[in-house]
């Protein structure tokens, strides 16, 4: 997760803009550092062939036991994994079936959403679902959904039931996903779990009942781009059916399987205090430094799902239209900085500081201060 002199050559050699970001694992800026263990372990992959079956055994048994699940498998990213979990709870292992995706012919193809969790990532996710040739069946309203709403939305032959738990994407935190998982089984429906950002609370997501839950390996494990899907024996099989159908495109490469065992082996190695430690070390700092300045609110804010760090929340006094300005001012500079930008109407702006060095959390700060200052004075 730190700097390496190889991301410095990258932007002389190329002429592109150097960045700290402090927005999160976020897809246009590259979501995540890996480790030179990773790296190293990535570069070693693309000068070697493998077995492919072999790699995706490994990581399999690996993922496995990091986790708790029965078995798992790799693909390209949660988007894909989204895509190819639909394929394979409407079509199965049924060879013929998952050739003729994403025409369904006859099979049930209705996937169960809160219509809160229909979210815009960098896209629609109901576009993922409807990749593999399923609609879209949303419980609820954006702002609320029961489980009355659910139960009523899976009380229609369906093919999947798909959930989301995201720290910011979701319009409400508060549905009982037990529940809906429970109110899933019951029907015979397997349930999904889109918990891409959520590496860290995996046994809680599995703890369900969930059949799958989908992790992005290049968010907070810092691996290549890959999605993870961990799951039960029977879900992951169909899951993996799907590579001689639509899931073509969404295969996982030599290296991203190798990455994610090099990210797995690193992560199984971390000690989680020391890592908390270090983080709330960095938020301390951040919020110690800006709560001294007039005219600015520090906070640190906890994670709202429960994965285990904190942000940084920056409000100013004066307002959404001073909130802008600042973030306008620091994407502007040298380097370009970052920010989280969910809360700008609430004259605020958020801060993720675990991907960052102690030196860049302290350029961070000097930036934020330097723009306001320069706002305020005006
Ligand atoms: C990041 C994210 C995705 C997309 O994941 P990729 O692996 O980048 O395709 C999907 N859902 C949620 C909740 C996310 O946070």
């Amino acid at each position: 997760m730190n700097d390496s002199p190889a991301q410095e050559s990258l932007h002389s050699r190329y002429g592109l803009t150097p960045l700290i970001n402090a927005a999160g694992s976020f897809t246009p800026l590259g979501v995540s550092r890996s480790s030179a263990h990773v790296a190293h372990s990535a570069a070693l992959a693309l000068q070697s062939f493998f077995v492919m079956n072999e790699l995706q055994a490994l990581a399999s048994d690996r993922l496995s036991a990091f986790s708790g699940c029965e078995a798992a498998a790799v693909t390209h990213c949660v988007s894909a994994a989204i895509t190819q979990a639909v394929a394979a709870c409407i079509a199965g292992t049924d060879a013929e079936a998952v050739a003729n995706l994403p025409e369904t012919k006859g099979r049930a193809n209705a996937v169960v959403i809160p219509a809160g969790h229909c979210v815009n990532y960098g896209h629609p996710l109901v576009t993922d679902i409807r990749l593999a040739g399923a609609t879209v069946i949303q419980a609820g309203t954006r702002e609320a959904c029961s489980l009355r709403n659910i139960e009523q939305a899976l009380d229609q032959p369906g093919a999947c039931c798909l959930l989301l738990v995201s720290s910011r994407l979701t319009t409400f935190q508060d549905l009982d996903t037990r529940g809906a998982v429970t109110a899933a089984r019951t029907r015979g429906i397997p349930v999904v779990i889109d918990g891409a950002a959520q590496d860290m609370r995996i046994p809680d997501l599995l703890g369900t009942g969930a059949d799958a839950v989908l992790v992005s390996a290049h968010k907070y494990l810092a691996s290549p781009t890959a999605g993870l899907v961990l799951g039960t024996q029977a879900f992951v099989e169909r899951f993996r059916a799907q590579e001689t159908g639509i899931g073509r495109a969404m295969k996982p490469s030599k290296e991203a399987i190798v990455g994610v065992l090099a990210a797995l082996e690193e992560r199984q190695a971390m000690d989680p205090v020391a890592w908390r430690q270090q983080q709330d070390r960095k938020v301390v700092k951040a919020v110690a430094l800006l709560g001294a300045c007039t005219g600015i609110q520090a906070s640190a804010e906890p994670d709202p799902v429960g994965m285990p760090f904190q942000r940084v929340r920056v409000r100013f006094l004066k307002g959404a239209a001073a909130a802008r300005a600042v973030a306008q001012t620091l994407k502007a500079g040298n380097p370009s900085i970052w920010v989280m930008e969910h809360q700008l109407d609430q004259g605020a702006i958020l801060l993720e500081l675990v991907a960052l060095s102690e030196e860049e959390v302290q350029q961070l700060v000097e930036a934020i201060g330097s723009a306001w200052t320069a706002l305020a004075s005006r």
